[in-house]
């Protein structure tokens, strides 16, 4: 780990020689960023280490992009870092000298130099409160008081806490595969070359709107099984609930059911489904912790897409252009199973089941961008990987990401919480589900920060 002393060097395990806690965030994503800024500011005395291998903090996988066609998906006025200040990110906006109402969809490129500025007023300061790290967290020990990670470059370093922010396991992709990762940059294409999308959700919008500002006059095919878009943003006003209202432990059928019934509710009133959605929100992490594994099976195989399209929506103007390149048969929506994507001359063949049929069929183009979505499991990464097969972390009961408790601690193979390490962010979606937002992770980082400052008190 860069900016730190190596082995040979001096002690390579070094501590904590002044009050307040010491935490080391590994990764250094929005989450990270988040959870250092909640636990700067709530305890004057804390010190934080983040930890990141990438040049640039606050970006990660979302807010790296320099597209410009690439939006938030949230309005700016729910985009602030502080829910106790939702001004926050309009203030930086205005002052950045960017025009912005808190109505509109700012570029994640933007949101990216925000989170990466979040945390400049912690950098100075003698001693400084705040360190960046470069470097690749391969491992964590608990001791009795804090645990000890380890650096790919052999150093360590002792923290009295560790919060896992290490975002979105990526599977490495398959070194013949013939799917192009929606992450990487589009390979230059001739105007009239047909491409393949696998997905037809918020990264296949990303993905063709770049195609279509790069001037890319082809065709663009999207499939995914059901061939279903994202839901567009309206202006809303959330229903009011109370936990009284919510049917907490309910079977996920009856979930369906009475948020379908709500919706009409809201439909009743004038508003729209979205009215429902955005009302039951705040409640969503304590559904999902109410549900049985077996209920919670039956809504990722029943339910999920269906949420997944009303609850991620995209920008009204995202949506516009692209119903437009729908309307001019530039961009086709299939619904099938993609069996197999095989390369083929200078392009791709694809293999699907159109959605009913009994054949199959064929697809060719020049590229296939596989835009399904984050699909990796923490066995993707080595340090994740590393704890649950030495016992420090636990898969949770389904077999889909870390079991993790109520308060974020990690949960061990012998089923009892940590007291030293934490998980916020995506890491943790598998306990909580709707935790990979801001307006949801920055509330993670608040009571974080607040548990971290209170048990180091004592
Ligand atoms: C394309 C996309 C668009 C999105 N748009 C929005 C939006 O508009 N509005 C919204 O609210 N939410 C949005 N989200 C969701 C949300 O903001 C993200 O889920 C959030 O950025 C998650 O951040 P993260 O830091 O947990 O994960 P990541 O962004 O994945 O970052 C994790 C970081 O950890 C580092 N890391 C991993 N392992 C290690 C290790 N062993 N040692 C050191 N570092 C490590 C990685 O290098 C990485 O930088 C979007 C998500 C995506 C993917």
């Amino acid at each position: 780990m860069k900016d730190h002393p190596g082995p040979g060097q001096s002690s390579p395990v070094t501590g904590p020689d002044r009050p307040g806690p010491h935490a080391l965030i590994v990764g250094g994503g929005a989450s990270g960023v988040l959870a250092a800024a909640h636990l700067l500011r709530r305890d004057p005395q804390a010190r934080v280490t983040l930890v990141e291998p990438r040049d640039r903090i606050g970006l990660g996988l979302a807010y790296s992009t320099s597209d410009e066609n690439h939006l938030l998906n949230v309005r700016a006025g729910n985009m602030s870092a502080l829910a106790d200040d939702p001004q926050h990110f309009l203030d930086w906006l205005a002052k950045a000298g960017h025009d912005a109402t808190p109505d509109c969809f700012v570029r994640r490129r933007i949101y990216g130099e925000y989170l990466a500025d979040l945390l400049s007023v912690w950098r100075g300061g003698h001693p400084a409160r705040f360190r960046r790290a470069h470097g690749i967290c391969t491992g964590l020990t608990e001791g009795p008081f804090g645990a000890v990670a380890t650096f790919a470059d052999g150093t360590a370093q002792l923290a009295d806490h560790v919060i896992l922010a290490t975002g979105h396991t990526q599977p490495r992709p398959a070194e013949d595969t013939a799917l192009q990762p929606a992450w990487d940059p589009l390979p230059r294409l001739p105007a009239e070359a047909s491409v393949l999308i696998l997905g037809t959700g918020l990264t296949m919008v990303d993905q063709v709107l770049s195609l279509l500002d790069a001037g890319f006059e082809g065709c663009i095919m999207a499939i995914s099984r059901r061939g279903l878009l994202p839901r567009a943003h309206r202006p809303t006003t959330p229903l009011r609930l109370g936990p009284q209202d919510i049917p907490f432990g309910a079977p996920t059928r009856a979930l369906c059911r009475w948020l379908r019934t709500l919706a009409q509710t809201a439909e009743g009133k004038g508003g729209t489904w979205r009215d429902a959605m955005d009302g039951v929100r705040p409640y969503v992490r304590r559904i999902w912790r109410s549900l049985p594994p077996v209920e919670r099976a039956r809504f990722l195989r029943h339910g999920q897409r269906w949420w997944d399209i009303h609850r991620h929506r995209m920008p009204p103007c995202s949506e516009a252009r692209l119903r437009a390149a729908m309307t001019d048969g530039q961009l086709i929506l299939l619904r099938g199973d993609v069996l197999r994507v095989d390369r083929s001359g200078t392009g791709i063949r694809a293999i699907y089941r159109p959605y009913g049929a009994g054949s199959t069929a064929a697809l060719s183009a020049a590229v296939a961008i596989d835009a399904r979505g984050l699909r990796g499991r923490p066995a993707d990464s080595p340090l994740l990987a590393g704890l649950l097969h030495d016992g420090t972390a636990r898969m949770d009961p389904l077999g889909i990401g870390l079991d993790i408790a109520d308060d974020g601690s990690l949960i061990r193979a012998d089923g009892t919480p940590s007291p030293h390490l934490s998980a916020i962010g995506p890491v943790s979606r598998a306990a909580f589900w709707e935790v990979t937002a801001i307006p949801d992770i920055r509330i993670q980082a608040a009571a974080l920060a607040e548990r971290i400052a209170t048990v180091h008190r004592g």
